[in-house]
């Protein structure tokens, strides 16, 4: 197994890891049910697209039993 030759140093560490920060994502809200969507994206919630109805969105329990 490969070991590492030479221990890094702190600042060496540091410097890698300023690019590992994640960045907070950016939600716009629905116009219709003004619940957080992400932009350019059917509504989860209510299912409409620049105001017009694209889903047919029906609660979780109920879908799961009429689907069968
Ligand atoms: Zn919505």
């Amino acid at each position: 197994m490969s070991v590492p030759k030479k221990r890094r140093t702190r600042s060496s560490v540091k410097k890698r890891q300023s690019h590992d920060s994640l960045k907070k994502i950016e939600l716009s809200v629905c116009p219709k049910c003004k619940k957080k969507v992400l932009p350019h994206t059917v509504c989860p919630h209510c299912g409409t697209y620049k105001g017009k109805q694209v889903l047919k969105i029906k609660s979780v329990v109920t879908s799961k039993k009429t689907e069968k």
